[in-house]
């Protein structure tokens, strides 16, 4: 299986299926992944959280003069991002400085790339810190995954490293008052011996019913792109993922599809 890591904590610009010309933010180390999940899909590779020494994570002032540096060498040219997307190896809220990281990325963004979003992708993890969802509602974009309908299917999917309540992370969600968007992987495989598949009718009916709960302003539903750590999943087709989203647009909710 091929691991797909970040060697730098600036990185791209690089064309993102969701979000466009994308320059990223990876606040994690640039050899290994770093993760409160440990998704049977993700591209990062398992999560081994055991060498803690070797998790040093960039201070502010190193990121600010790096993403100040690439900001200012990307203006006029081409390459002019869409989004400044917090990404990378791994979860960014875990980052203990994010909400500092965050408002600096704002005031570098405002400076340099006025036209430019700012994007996180996160697992919502960290949303039990008044910090971090302060700082995320800063974002322009907060792109919160939610795999599941069910605490079942979503352990079994993230494979959270600490216990996992699906009633408090929507309550955490409710919080947002609509200002994020869902994104959710379909897929269908086993591990561990057991069947996983959050594309069954009702599983779709359980996760559809949680986005009615939360409110959000967007869904996006996609699927595997790269290389897994599990083996024998599944990529969903692009018709598959379609007739998904038509439930969640059945309900009302914008959705988009990325295959
Ligand atoms: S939350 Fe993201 S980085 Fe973490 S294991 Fe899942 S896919 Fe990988």
């Amino acid at each position: 299986m091929g691991v797909f890591l970040f060697d730098e904590m600036i990185f791209g610009p690089v064309y993102s299926r969701r979000l466009g010309v994308s320059l990223g933010i990876n606040l994690l180390p640039t050899h290994r992944k770093v993760c409160s999940f440990n998704c049977i899909y993700c591209e990062c590779g398992w999560t081994d959280n055991q060498h803690s020494e070797e998790n040093r994570l960039p201070d502010t002032t190193t990121f600010s003069t790096a993403l100040k540096e690439k900001l200012k060498a990307l203006q006029g040219t081409d390459n002019e991002p869409d989004s400044l997307t917090f990404a990378g190896n791994g979860e960014p809220t875990l980052h203990p400085s994010f909400p500092e990281i965050m408002q600096e990325t704002l005031a570098l963004r405002d400076a340099f790339a006025p036209n430019a979003k700012v994007s996180v992708l996160s697992n919502g993890s960290m949303l039990h810190k008044r910090a971090v969802v302060d700082a995320l509602l800063q974002a322009d974009y907060c792109l919160m995954k939610l795999d599941g309908g069910t605490e079942e299917v979503i352990s079994a999917i993230n494979m959270p490293a600490k216990a996992f309540s699906l009633e408090t992370y929507i309550k955490q969600l409710q919080s947002f008052n609509g200002q994020l968007i869902i994104q959710s992987l379909f897929l269908r495989g086993s591990h561990r011996g057991k069947e996983i598949d959050n594309t069954k009718p009702e599983e779709v009916a359980a996760w559809v019913s949680r986005l009615q709960q939360i409110s959000p302003g967007k869904v996006m539903v996609y699927a595997i792109e790269r290389d897994t750590p599990a083996e024998g999943l599944e990529k969903i087709s692009l018709e598959e993922l379609e007739k998904i989203a038509g439930e969640a647009r059945k309900a009302g909710f914008i959705t988009e599809v990325f295959a």
